[in-house]
């Protein structure tokens, strides 16, 4: 599997690996538990991502990378309830210091996946959140995903709330894999919290599309929000068709609020960008201009994205990525512009502040939805207001 400009770090490993006689194969990685040095790509103080020793807990199984954190799933089915499939395997080499180090680049992935969801489950519970999610987490590598046009899904992440799980694709592009990129892992994670706080209750309860359980980044492709011949219409008919406004209202509040939570986790406002160079712009937390946050912009934009040419899915897809960013941005921005949110770019116990109320105060969102099912009230103006609202509140 290509990985560009990260692959140095494999050849210098191997390498340097070759040239150690004191690197030894463990006779069974499988009976390696408990607490586990291992040499990963992981953000520095700086948040960089560069190779250094990261200690993971919880161990259970280190050939299948399996412990309290994750476990991973190769090439599985997507099924309602979790994946099937086979355990993922993982070759790790130990050298004479007692640190592993992974032997290729999926065992890389998942040492780097496991020690983020280590640190992402004390995020959790530090800002309140410990019970919301199911742990171990359920993460799916080497995935392979058709999209609407036969091709494997590439350069891309995945969060389906049917299995509950995090679903990494193959990586072509020299930048920074997404699977090893802080921000995004955050972000999917996000995700998770979202469904399990918002989503499945108004998934049950019928007042969202079944489709909307999952995520697909850019593109149709997996969540397909509302069938074809519902929407291939006017643009117009967006303001009659409130199953779709809420769809779009909620897939745009699921990605802009999933962009702050990788803020906060990695301090980076364009995280996205490192991976995906084209959607920096689009992506970035810091960029300044921003459409207003009304609902009736819905409307106004998905005229633009139709008539443009894109199928409905897709430009269903975009224009909640459009929206997202600007809610993302309005957010970061509102709270920065609070005392509690003061220097929040350099200070991550302040983000967590904002990370506390967000899961303070989303349960209100879906409770807001149920009352305003003709979303008369609700726009994603609501939602900056959620969280700023209360300021003295921790
Ligand atoms: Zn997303």
């Amino acid at each position: 599997m290509p990985v560009g400009r990260f692959m140095p770090f494999f050849c210098w490993l191997c390498v340097s690996c070759l040239l150690m006689t004191a690197c030894s194969r463990e006779p069974s990685t499988s009976r390696v538990s408990g607490e586990v040095r291992m040499r990963l790509p992981f953000p520095d103080d700086k948040g960089e991502v560069r190779l250094q020793e990261i200690l993971l807990s919880g161990v259970e199984n280190l050939l299948e990378m399996r412990g309290a954190y994750a476990r991973f799933y190769f090439a599985p089915k997507l099924e309602p309830g979790g994946l099937r499939g086979e355990a993922a395997r993982a070759r790790f080499l130990r050298n004479h210091d007692g640190v592993y180090v992974p032997g290729d680049f999926v065992s890389q992935q998942m040492g780097a996946l496991y020690a983020h969801f280590e640190k992402l489950s004390a995020l959790d519970r530090e800002v309140g959140a410990g019970q919301v999610v199911p742990w171990p987490r359920s993460v799916g590598v080497s995935v392979r995903l058709l999209k609407d046009d036969g091709a494997l899904w590439t350069d891309n992440s995945f969060y389906d709330g049917a299995s509950d799980a995090v679903l990494v694709v193959a990586t072509t592009r020299r930048e920074l894999p997404l699977s090893l990129n802080p921000g995004v892992i955050a972000h999917e994670h996000f995700h998770a919290l979202f469904y399990h706080l918002v989503l499945r209750d108004l998934l049950r309860d019928g007042l969202v599309a079944q489709s909307m359980a999952g995520t697909a980044h850019d593109d149709p492709g997996l969540s397909a929000p509302v069938p074809d011949k519902e929407i291939e219409k006017k643009s117009e008919e967006l303001s009659g068709n409130i199953k779709l406004q809420r769809a779009l209202f909620l897939k745009a509040a699921n990605e802009g609020l999933a962009d702050v939570w990788g803020w906060i986790y990695s301090g980076q406002t364009d995280f996205v960008g490192r991976s995906l160079p084209p959607f920096k712009a689009a992506r970035d937390l810091g960029r300044k201009g921003l459409e207003p946050l009304r609902s009736d912009n819905f409307r106004r934009l998905y005229g633009i994205w139709k008539n443009g040419g894109q199928n409905s899915g897709a430009a269903l897809n975009n224009l909640s990525y459009l929206m997202g960013s600007d809610l993302a941005r309005a957010v970061r921005q509102a709270f920065l512009d609070s005392p509690a949110g003061a220097k929040a770019d350099q200070d991550p116990s302040r983000r967590k502040v904002l990370a506390r109320r967000m899961i303070q105060r989303l349960p209100e969102l879906a409770k807001r939805l149920r009352a305003d099912a003709e979303l008369k009230e609700t726009g994603l103006d609501l939602i900056v207001e959620l969280l700023t609202a209360g300021e003295s509140a921790p």
